[in-house]
């Protein structure tokens, strides 16, 4: 059991860092052999009795969690086909599973329990109106980013304009305005992780929106001259803005499995924030508006620091999300 479930997990990781994969299966050593489940229990009951390991095992969400294994592992469809959750109660009584999958489940749970996040064990995930492959490391689209789509829908400058985003992750908020919004017409996204770039490119593929799509691999803030456009009319990214004193406090289900390069912002989570901005500064007319996901803490503590910049910024607005924490900042190029 231990063998072949130290493989489905690194199948599972096959794009992750060793890293990751050592401290995986280090978990699994670790953990406590949990009781199997049965092929003839019916389905209620599984998810009932998944849901107390989880729990057990102080897993978030555990009921919803437990749900969507039961699920994945009844869906014979690709990675890109949506799992949904579904109430099990509603199943005749005398639906089992087969061996088949009752293995396959209990490889789920025990990845579960071992807080690999729902998102890659499902395979994919919801972002506004769009369903996106989650693959691991890439980082997973959390709720508040949808926010920022509208946040950039709401102040984009004209018809046919052309945006950067810098740091797509999954693509999840290009390929929503691509989506959503017609007066958009390209996005250039510039990632410096390829498992990442890759993901936004199967995801956009999957989608069909590959057309107004420009993918360029590469790291904002270097001196390595990067493919880009001369002018955009609008540049947007939630870059990684974690401070690095706030790190530890993440939950082992983001640290142990999400790639650490989206989330961790150095000292004053600014890292990369003021290389956009510089970049900004050279690729924006006057008057034109960079967008960013911020920690709360930046709209305090930026303003300071755009005097620095080798173009003058001002902080047009910033945007609280639905938590009432300010987490948008819009800055206007002088
Ligand atoms: N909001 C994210 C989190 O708390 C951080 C996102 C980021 O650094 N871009 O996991």
């Amino acid at each position: 059991m231990s063998q072949s479930l130290r493989a489905a997990v690194r199948s599972l990781l096959t794009s992750a860092p060793h890293r990751i994969i050592c401290q995986t299966v280090k978990y699994f050593h670790a953990s406590a052999p949990t009781p199997s489940l049965s092929p003839s229990s019916p389905l209620p009951q599984l998810v009932t009795s998944i849901t107390e390991q989880l729990t057990e095992a102080g897993i978030s969400e555990p009921h919803l969690s437990a749900s969507y294994l039961l699920s994945k592992c009844l869906s014979s469809n690709g990675p890109c086909v949506p799992v949904m959750s579904r109430d099990w109660t509603r199943v005749p009584d005398d639906t089992c599973l087969s061996p088949a999958q009752i293995a396959k489940l209990e490889t789920l749970v025990q990845c579960r329990l071992s807080h690999v996040p729902i998102q890659y064990l499902v395979g994919n995930w919801d972002f506004r109106d769009l369903t996106l492959m989650c693959r691991p490391p890439v980082f997973i689209p959390r709720p508040e980013t949808e926010q920022l789509v509208e946040v950039i829908m709401a102040r984009l400058p004209r018809e046919h304009c052309s945006l950067l985003e810098v740091g797509p992750g999954t693509g999840a908020v290009s390929l929503s305005l691509l989506q959503e919004c017609e007066a958009v017409s390209r996005i250039t996204a510039v990632e410096r992780a390829r498992a990442a770039l890759e993901l936004t490119r199967d995801n956009a593929e999957l989608l069909g929106l590959t057309d107004r799509l420009r993918l360029v691999l590469g790291r904002v803030g270097t001196d390595v001259e990067l493919d880009l456009e001369d002018s955009y009319d609008l540049i947007f990214s939630n870059p990684p803005y974690i401070l690095r004193k706030d790190l530890p406090k993440l939950s082992p289900q983001i640290a142990l499995f999400e790639d650490l390069r989206a989330l961790d912002g150095g000292a004053e989570g600014l890292d990369v924030i003021l290389p956009i901005l510089e970049l900004a500064g050279n690729k924006l007319s006057p008057g034109g508006l960079v967008i960013l996901e911020v920690d709360p803490c930046h709209p305090y503590i930026l303003p300071e620091k755009l005097e620095k910049l080798q173009h003058q910024f001002e902080v047009e607005e910033v945007v609280k999300d639905f938590a009432e924490k300010d987490r948008f900042m819009v800055l206007k190029r002088l």
